[in-house]
């Protein structure tokens, strides 16, 4: 039986979490704005099953309800639904209106930036808190949650391409760099997607918690929009044909041989 100090951190930040549990009715978070209801849950991999992926219609779209809180600002609902809307010019994903859908998510204003990964069932809540969430990019980010992909620095093929500084990590986060099985969807590591936390995410000291490999001064984490790795590999893991490249259907092929695109 071993507890490595990962573990240990993230049992600890549990505890705390039980100890202090401001707010029962909020979800414990993992990797920051990552929601998860059980410890069993943890870890989740980006549709490696089924599961959380969102139903494909027969028209070849994913359909995707949502309904937005009523706490917002016109000019934050602006934002919202220009986030919404950016993933139907780029990919077969359709957000829209629920009407009595069974899953959908509910767009609100909780405590911070947070989304649970993939499709949950029934009511799934994806906040953007009013203060600190409502930036497109932001907006992207938890809806690519809600799809299913979790953030770039915790990828399988990571050490490869960012070194993690464990010794300048808060003690208590230092479970957001954990390495996950992910599906790569055959896309390279990506220093501009907008999954990629940035230099300093969850440092202690203002120091780097994560370097680039090999050249250290390549600048990462400061996407303002989802890059094109995130539209393809979005568009491969949905099968969204008509939005690959060419380039992008050989990995959709190789990911899964019965695909017809
Ligand atoms: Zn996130």
């Amino acid at each position: 039986f071993l507890i490595d100090t990962a573990t240990f951190s993230l049992l600890y930040v549990i505890s705390l979490f039980c100890m202090l549990a401001p707010d029962f009715d909020e979800p414990e978070l993992t990797e920051g704005d990552i929601a998860v209801d059980s410890d069993s849950e943890r870890n989740a991999d980006p549709c490696t099953s089924s599961g959380c992926r969102w139903p494909k219609s027969s028209d070849g779209k994913v359909y995707v309800p949502y309904v937005i809180a009523n706490h917002y600002s016109s000019r934050e609902l602006q934002i919202i639904q220009r986030g919404l809307d950016s993933f139907s010019s780029m990919s077969c994903i359709r957000f829209k209106r629920r009407s009595n859908e069974r899953d959908y998510l509910s767009i609100e204003s909780r405590n911070g930036c947070y989304s649970y990964v993939g499709r949950r069932g029934n009511a799934q809540t994806v906040s953007l808190a009013r203060s600190g969430c409502i930036y497109h990019k932001t907006v992207q980010h938890e809806l690519l949650h809600a799809l299913g992909f979790n953030h770039e620095q915790t990828r399988s093929d990571r050490d490869n391409h960012i070194r993690v500084v464990w010794e300048n990590i808060v003690e208590n986060m230092k479970h957001n760099f954990n390495k996950i099985a992910t599906l790569n969807q055959g896309t390279p590591y990506d220093y501009n997607s907008v999954m990629q936390y940035h230099r300093t995410a969850f440092s202690k000291n203002g120091k780097p918690t994560m370097v680039p490999i090999p050249n250290n001064n390549v600048s990462f984490g400061q996407a303002t929009q989802m890059s094109q790795n995130d539209i393809n590999r979005l568009n491969t893991l949905y099968k969204c044909c008509e939005y690959l490249t060419s380039h992008d259907t050989i990995y959709c092929l190789q990911f899964n041989k019965i695909l017809v695109c």
